[in-house]
């Protein structure tokens, strides 16, 4: 049985005090799930997250980390110094990551191969950019991303893996992926890595759709059968959307 997992990415949003009203309005009002819910708020705040959630189930979950053990990269967080302030998953790929900081296919690999050997969770982000889809390419250039950063990885590191499909062209535009396409692409990333690996991995691996998920579109999105939950950008910033979109689920 794969997870259901609603994770909500603040990105560069929030200051202390903001991410402490948020997080509280947010485990306050946390319904009943079976769904595992995350957090990601921004580096400086992360430690003071993980303290104020001790006792809720919501996990808090870093954006991005750097591949080096440690030494000489300014502005940099290692694997480490999250483990050591109690978070053990790591969001990598981010679409945003890759555009704007040149993350290219071959760093996400030392990232997840490094999180990886300290036995993090990764939740990898990958999806095409808006000609990939119009010129027909979307397939081809989900799978290059998969295999280049994931397919060298062991048979039993999947089990550490979470997938989140993320088309560049919904992301932050209000556009969304129609739950068809969302399911029609994630049908072919679980068969693309049957492929690959064996279908019991590509049973078991949890696929997220991020991209303009909102309330009012979650439902039908999560109703897929290969949509295993949300990668939720802006909509996570408010308590009650992201609230009403772990209730979606
Ligand atoms: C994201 O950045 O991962 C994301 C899905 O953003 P939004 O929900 O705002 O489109």
């Amino acid at each position: 049985m794969r997870d259901k997992i609603v994770a909500g990415n603040w990105k560069m949003n929030k200051n202390m005090e903001e991410t402490e009203a948020l997080l509280a309005e947010v485990s306050a009002k946390l319904p009943d799930t079976d769904a595992k819910v995350m957090v990601s708020p921004t580096f400086v705040n992360l430690a003071s997250a993980v303290n104020q959630l001790e006792s809720s189930s919501i996990e808090v979950i870093a954006q991005n980390m750097h591949f080096a053990e440690s030494g000489a990269y300014t502005g940099e967080i290692s694997a480490d110094m999250l483990l050591n302030i109690g978070i053990n998953t790591v969001i990598l790929g981010h679409s945003e990551r890759r555009a704007y900081f040149g993350e290219t296919d071959e760093i996400l690999k030392k990232k997840v191969k490094a999180a990886l050997a300290k036995k993090m969770t990764v939740m990898f982000c990958f999806g095409e950019e808006l000609n990939d889809r119009k010129s027909g390419n979307h397939f081809k250039v989900v799978e290059s991303q998969l295999k280049n950063a994931l397919f060298g990885l062991d048979a039993k590191s999947w089990s550490s893996i979470i997938l989140a499909y993320e088309p560049v062209w919904a992301i932050g535009t209000g556009e969304t992926a129609s739950p068809e396409q969302a399911q029609e692409m994630h049908a072919f990333i679980r068969k693309t890595i049957a492929t690959a690996f064996t279908k019991n991995i590509a049973d078991n691996v949890s696929i997220l759709y991020g991209g303009s998920v909102k309330p009012s579109n979650a439902e039908e999105i999560f109703s897929k059968p290969d949509v295993d939950g949300g990668l939720i950008g802006g909509a996570a910033l408010v308590a009650d959307d992201f609230i009403a979109i772990v209730k979606a689920i």
